[in-house]
């Protein structure tokens, strides 16, 4: 048996007993060692998003450790610490854009033989599919491992942008994606970056975690005043917005961008945007958008990413807040939604508990 947690919509979530689930073939069945609250676990919890398929399981973000392998699978053993890509996040692997490598385009996402599919991190055991894992090198924190979610996010929007070595850059945001991006491009070699959050608090993580050279706070400067006056009027290279949501930011993005500029957009905005293009225009400004991850030139972004973490070029732990227990999963939702008071930037919980 095991414990895992179902959500059943808003703040009603559930922490049960269960049979452990059974491991199909090419599968590995594996012990979730850590697993985030990403922003998009909270979009129900808030009650932005409703779901008809109620009680769901979730947790994209995590890491584990190998528990059983299915018929067929080979290259791997019980006990190995791994990483694991999201099931949601892969592609049929027939179509024309998964066969270019470019999967988190598939119209198919997390459809495997018609059956959708998702990763189950807010659970003791999950099982993924084999070709999915990848085994972790030894200095690769469980934490840090499921942090690689983030982190391939941010290595997508870098892959798709002009070279960011020397480049100013403004990143709207503080959240673990905006954190994760500015550590992934600091560490790529771009020049001065430029981050701004609504919380002194968060603020300051990302400056202490070395995503960022310049913190601002909205509520004490406004943004795109901050930024021409730290970019000598000019304006940013390139802009990353992470936030999405209701409030104009791709316009304010523009703003703060140089003539000839990129705005590179990946939070998911829940209302349509005005942007003047008449100023986007002459400007000549790039508006681009960045959805997850996948493989870039042949690469894998999820092994670029973890790569990066390996090396010590980022690094993940100093975004982690807070930890809990799976039995503690409703305070950790409610620490990761109610960020203003708690100062949570990422949020983990350990299945098999804290200590
Ligand atoms: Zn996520
Ligand atoms: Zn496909």
């Amino acid at each position: 048996m095991m414990k895992t947690a179902y959500f059943y919509g808003g703040k009603d979530i559930r922490v049960v007993e269960e049979e452990i689930p059974v491991i199909g073939p090419d599968e590995v069945l594996f012990k979730v060692m850590s697993a985030g609250v990403c922003g998009s676990d909270l979009h129900n919890y808030r009650g932005h998003r409703i779901r008809e398929d109620v009680p769901w399981q979730q947790g994209h973000e995590l890491s584990g450790e190998i528990a059983g392998l299915g018929e067929g699978v080979k290259g791997l053993e019980i006990g190995q610490r791994i990483g694991i890509e999201a099931e949601h996040l892969l592609g049929c692997g027939d179509c024309r854009l998964c066969r270019d490598g470019q999967y988190h385009l598939c119209s198919d996402r997390g459809v495997r033989q018609g059956v959708r599919h998702s990763s189950h991190g807010f659970s003791q055991y999950d099982v993924c599919i084999a070709e999915n894992v990848t085994v972790l090198p030894d200095g690769v924190s469980f934490d840090a491992a499921a942090l690689v979610d983030c982190y391939a996010c941010a290595v997508h929007a870098m892959n798709r942008v002009p070279d960011v070595s020397g480049q100013s850059v403004a990143i709207i945001g503080a959240g673990a994606i905006a954190l994760t991006l500015g550590q992934v491009l600091k560490a790529n070699g771009a020049g001065e970056v430029i981050l701004i959050g609504t919380r002194q608090q968060s603020v300051d993580v990302a400056v202490a975690s070395g995503s960022t050279d310049v913190g601002v706070v909205t509520a004490v400067d406004d943004p795109v005043k901050a930024v021409l006056l730290a970019t000598g009027g000019e304006g940013v290279s390139m802009t990353f917005e992470t936030v999405g949501g209701q409030l104009q930011l791709v316009q304010q993005a523009v703003e703060m961008t140089r003539r000839g500029g990129v705005v590179s957009i990946l939070g998911l905005f829940t209302k349509s945007q005005t942007i003047d293009p008449a100023m986007a225009m002459e400007r000549e400004v790039t508006l681009q958008w960045s959805n997850s991850f996948s493989s870039w030139n042949g690469a894998s972004e999820f092994s670029t990413a973890l790569d990066l973490v390996e090396s010590g070029r980022v690094i993940a732990e100093s975004i982690v807040t807070h930890h809990f227990g799976l039995d503690e999963i409703s305070e950790a939702f409610a620490i990761a939604d109610d960020k203003r008071t708690s100062g949570a930037i990422r949020v983990m919980v350990r299945p098999w508990g804290v200590g």
